[in-house]
């Protein structure tokens, strides 16, 4: 059995305009039965949506029985207003308004809470990451409140002192973690978290043409080397592609990640269990 740790049913890995259409003015449930068997006719067993706007992934949760689909989601991505996150998330403005927000959640049947703390790679300008930095004790907070209410955290972050801001702050999981440096694995070592790299979100646009392909590869590479030695220490690495995303498809995405992490000489395995074993609701 795959396990997609990190995927957004909601989108196609075509066109991110035309998947939020499809949904925009009510689920389009027959889409999200036609993605599901996709999924299960890759041998997709377990599935980690990362959310969406929609409540989507909400709908795939109930339905993913039918596929054989062990299916997790946050529902929405929970992020600060004005920080990265609108694309599949909802916003707050303070803690009191996050509490609020991931107890609807918590109603709506989420099985943990995904929070964004840096923001996305600039593909078009050397890979720069945008935006501004949710960290700090609004983060440890964040985090104290999700496992408050029974929650593991999943964190969309990219940039060395990112990751480890948010590793301190207590997250269960790294997502992306682009832009990462030697010292991040120790980081990962003592808080136990999880890595998702989404390796293939970048690899699978370096001979697209639409970007730079010298940007993309040097992001590539920059992360394939620190997760090869995460890797070698020890530190739980789980296969996720961001399936949905540009280059991405349902499915196959899973298929692209698993090989790029086998040409690395990754086994996901352990990270994998992890991922299924600390992401679900308590
Ligand atoms: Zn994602």
């Amino acid at each position: 059995m795959k396990y997609e740790c990190h995927g957004h049913i909601i989108a196609d890995g075509v066109s991110y305009q035309e998947a939020m259409a499809r949904h925009k003015g009510g689920i389009d449930a027959a889409y999200v039965h036609k993605a599901l068997k996709t999924v299960a006719a890759h041998g997709i067993g377990f599935y980690r949506d990362g959310g969406d706007k929609y409540m989507v992934s909400a709908f795939a949760k109930k339905i993913a029985g039918e596929y054989g689909v062990d299916y997790r989601t946050p529902v929405f991505i929970s992020h600060k207003a004005g920080y990265y996150g609108s694309m599949y998330g909802r916003s707050f403005e303070n803690m009191r308004e996050f509490h609020a927000l991931i107890l609807e959640a918590k109603a709506q049947g989420a099985d943990f809470v995904k929070l964004t703390v840096s923001g996305m790679l600039d593909f078009d300008d050397g890979g720069r990451i945008m935006g501004p930095v949710f960290s700090g004790p609004e983060l440890r907070e964040a985090v104290k409140i999700s496992n408050g209410e029974g929650f593991s955290v999943m964190a969309h972050v990219n940039g060395a002192d990112n990751i480890k801001a948010a590793l301190e702050a207590g997250v269960d999981s790294v997502e992306h973690g682009f832009w990462p440096d030697g010292d991040v694995i120790d980081y990962f070592l003592q808080t136990g978290a999880v890595w998702v790299p989404t390796c293939v979100a970048v690899y699978n646009l370096i001979d697209t043409g639409r970007y730079s392909g010298d940007t993309m590869r040097k992001i590539h590479e920059a992360q394939r080397r620190v997760l090869a030695e995460a890797y070698a220490r020890g530190v739980p690495i789980a296969s996720g592609s961001d399936c949905g995303a540009w280059m991405v498809r349902q499915g196959q995405g899973t298929d692209d990640e698993l090989a790029v992490l086998a040409g690395m000489g990754i086994d996901p395995e352990k990270g994998n269990r992890a991922v299924a074993e600390r992401f679900r609701r308590l």
